[in-house]
């Protein structure tokens, strides 16, 4: 077992995954004078996502050693390819998309094998994950959370509870179902019997601070249901559960006008978008065909066809 003096610090992470080999992570620690539960933070999957790394960074100076029971290790930037890029979405080196990769491979290129290192070594005695997200370079994105379960009475409230240290609009119930492919950290988590929890809050590329507080005041919460620390602030809100994830997808490329705004309930039908060509003609529309919570949008005008433009979570 590893024996740290309590105390804050920085280093440098490295892993022994071949497709790691030349990335060195920086990640912050502050262990506690007292035992206690580990708690593992990361951000920096999708590298636009700014309120949610600010709020990690912010993190590695909301936990006092003297107080803290156990010790809460913070990652800021998982996917550290994607920096000088400002890549959307995936991972440069292959392509892939590290938030759909745990829990990962080994012998896997560089999104398969973070994801990897990350369950199977970093945070792998962790009791919680904490994944943060929210806001690429061309969406909006509602104050949610992700809960996996798995199909066991304990297992699955504890996770909910996790969920519901954030100050969510909705939370997103997966099934069990989900464990069966890759997937997010939560369900890579699951599938090993490991608690996580997984918010998302942001736009467009942007620091904002109700949307850095999300991030922030949630992860403060998990520590302090996990015992970590004396107090944190009380959620306002309570959320709608939704249970499943619809991805939406744009009938054609077009010039598109939103209709509806993330986090806002909407019925079956409901036009949610419409397309038009360039010269203003009308050429296809987005409808709700549930009744449901919109989760994120697009913001862009110009979405090529076959894309996914809309999240909408559907209660059960
Ligand atoms: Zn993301």
């Amino acid at each position: 077992m590893l024996v740290v003096k309590s105390g804050m610090s920085t280093h440098e992470v490295r892993f022994s995954h071949a497709a790691l080999a030349d990335w060195s992570f920086p990640v912050f620690d502050v262990v506690g004078k007292n035992a206690g539960p580990r708690l593992a933070v990361i951000a920096g999957v999708h590298v636009n996502e700014t309120s949610s790394i600010e709020a990690a960074i912010r993190l590695q100076r909301a936990f006092d050693p003297e107080t803290l029971k156990g010790r809460v290790s913070i990652m800021p930037v998982v996917n550290l390819p994607a920096v000088p890029h400002r890549s959307q979405y995936v991972c440069p080196l292959d392509q892939k998309n590290i938030n759909f990769s745990f829990p990962g491979k080994a012998d896997g290129t560089f999104s398969e094998a973070i994801a990897h290192a990350l369950l199977d070594e970093w945070a792998a005695d962790a009791d919680c994950l904490i994944d943060m997200h929210g806001g690429d370079l061309c969406e909006n994105v509602s104050h949610f959370t992700v809960c996996q379960t798995i199909g066991d009475e304990g297992f699955d409230a504890h996770n909910m509870a996790l969920a519901c240290c954030f100050d969510s609009e909705l939370i997103v119930r997966l099934d069990p179902s989900h464990l069966k492919a890759p997937g997010r950290s939560c369900t890579g988590r699951a599938t090993r019997g490991q608690h996580a929890a997984f918010s998302e809050a942001g736009r467009i590329g942007l620091i904002e601070e109700a949307n850095v507080d999300f991030h922030f005041e949630g992860v403060l919460r998990v520590a302090k249901y996990l015992g970590m620390i004396e107090s944190a602030p009380p959620p306002r809100r309570e959320p709608q559960i939704v249970e499943r994830y619809l991805w939406l997808e744009a009938p054609v490329d077009g010039f598109y006008r939103y209709r509806v705004e993330a986090g806002q309930r909407v019925s079956a039908g409901t036009v949610l978008a419409i397309a038009e060509n360039t010269f203003g003609q009308v050429i296809g529309e987005v409808v709700a065909p549930e009744s449901g919570y919109v989760l994120w949008t697009i913001t862009h005008a110009f979405v090529v066809g076959g894309t996914h433009i809309m999240g909408l979570g559907v209660p059960a």
